[in-house]
């Protein structure tokens, strides 16, 4: 046979993967991939375990369980007072990523170009080019990783299908606010340019300060894929579930990619979920629950040699070395899990052409115990 030609010959086991099996050979405190190490809610757990006695455990309907897409629904209208329909705007997905992937395949053309801001997520580009598009890069700079919007406006041509936003900013912690949106709102009016706003840590935002979700911007939201993943707020990045929002001419396209690529998701965590999510106060809590652990994390950094700027959302805090050592970050990040015992993720393979900032991405959704530990080591750094 002739060796096979791969369709994604530049892309390796990601970062998650290889800092996650690192701190376990290791023995460290990990920092790096995003989950948390504290339990689920035990009545989320009672609701599965109820749903699964209760003989929900053959195939859910391909868009998802009606009665959670209705809640969805409700949720959404509530909080961004955007009207998606449960029938024919918002489908259950397994997870976030799958979400991502869906949409990217249900609209992308060999050839099409998408726009993505670097730092990126790294399952955005991988899955345009697996279809056949072209990732457009544009990178952005820490501190607060804004586009500049001239920029932005120069790369778009003919072939622009689509463009992807992530807001609260994994990896850099940043959030897009009111005018940001608006500017991207005024570059996309009479234009036919997709967006996919990735929005998975729409209740984990710090300092009061509210989630510009696409849904809230009209230019925005007709034209929007928003994708959602229930592992981020409920803690339970494990059970891979989310869901993806869009008005019903883009859903109608996802769906016949969606009902193909897993037909459906996991049935009995639909049905817990549909009635854990009627309680707002589930994922309410999230900000100060959340905020309180940055601050917990970024006191105890004091009297460390890394320098930060306060995560304003998601559960990353980038950190500084600068004032410690030259080396790259994906080196440091490896002496820091072998002879320190604290493994981070190195943000320089988010970056264009691995720009290295000298930044190390610490996920602080961890029990204060741990966090206590990890800052007391950072601090003899
Ligand atoms: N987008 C971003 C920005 C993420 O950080 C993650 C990681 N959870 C995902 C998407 C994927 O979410 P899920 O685990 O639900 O697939
Ligand atoms: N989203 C998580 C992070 O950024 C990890 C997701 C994954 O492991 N694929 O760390």
């Amino acid at each position: 046979m002739q060796p096979i030609t791969s369709k994604l010959p530049n892309t390796g086991t990601t970062i998650f993967t290889i800092m996650s099996k690192m701190a376990q050979q290791h023995d460290a405190i990990n920092l790096s991939q995003g989950f948390p190490n504290f339990e689920v809610d035990p009545k989320l757990i009672e609701l599965v375990n109820q749903a699964m006695k209760n003989g929900h455990n053959q195939y859910a309907p391909m868009a998802g369980l009606f009665s959670l897409r209705e809640v969805i629904s409700e949720k959404v209208e509530r909080l961004y007072h955007k009207s998606y329909s449960p029938e024919h705007e918002i489908t259950i997905t397994s997870g976030a990523t799958q979400a991502i992937f869906t949409a990217i395949a249900a609209v992308i053309q060999p050839g099409d170009e998408v726009i993505v801001f670097k730092p990126a997520y790294d399952s955005y580009e991988p899955s345009i080019e697996v279809i056949g598009g072209t990732v457009v890069p544009i990178q952005l700079q820490a501190p607060d990783f804004k586009p500049h919007w001239d920029e932005v406006a120069s790369k778009i041509n003919d072939k622009t299908k689509m463009i992807i936003i992530n807001s609260p900013h994994n990896p850099s912690g940043s959030i897009w606010d009111k005018e940001d949106m608006l500017k991207l709102e005024r570059l996309l009016k009479n234009t036919n340019i997709l967006l996919l706003s990735d929005e998975v840590y729409e209740h984990i935002i710090f300092d009061g300060v509210q989630h510009q979700s696409a849904s809230m911007f009209p230019g925005l939201a007709e034209r929007a894929f928003i994708t959602v993943s229930f592992g981020k707020t409920f803690h339970t990045t494990g059970w891979k579930m989310g869901y993806c929002l869009a008005p019903k001419v883009l859903m109608g396209e996802f769906r016949k990619v969606h009902q193909f690529h897993v037909f459906c998701s996991n049935h009995p965590i639909q049905s817990a979920l549909s009635e854990y999510l009627k309680q707002p106060e589930h994922y309410e809590a999230l900000p100060n629950f959340y905020q309180q652990k940055r601050d917990l994390f970024l006191s105890l950094l004091k009297g460390s040699k890394f320098t930060f700027t306060p995560s304003a959302g998601t559960y990353f805090q980038l950190l500084d070395y600068t004032a410690i050592t030259d080396e790259r970050d994906v080196d440091f990040a490896e002496r820091l899990t072998k002879d320190y015992k604290i493994a981070s993720i190195p943000t320089s393979v988010f970056n264009l052409n691995q720009q290295d900032n000298k930044l190390l991405r610490f996920c602080f959704a961890k029990t204060d115990d741990t966090l206590k530990r990890a800052a007391e080591i950072l601090c003899n750094i």
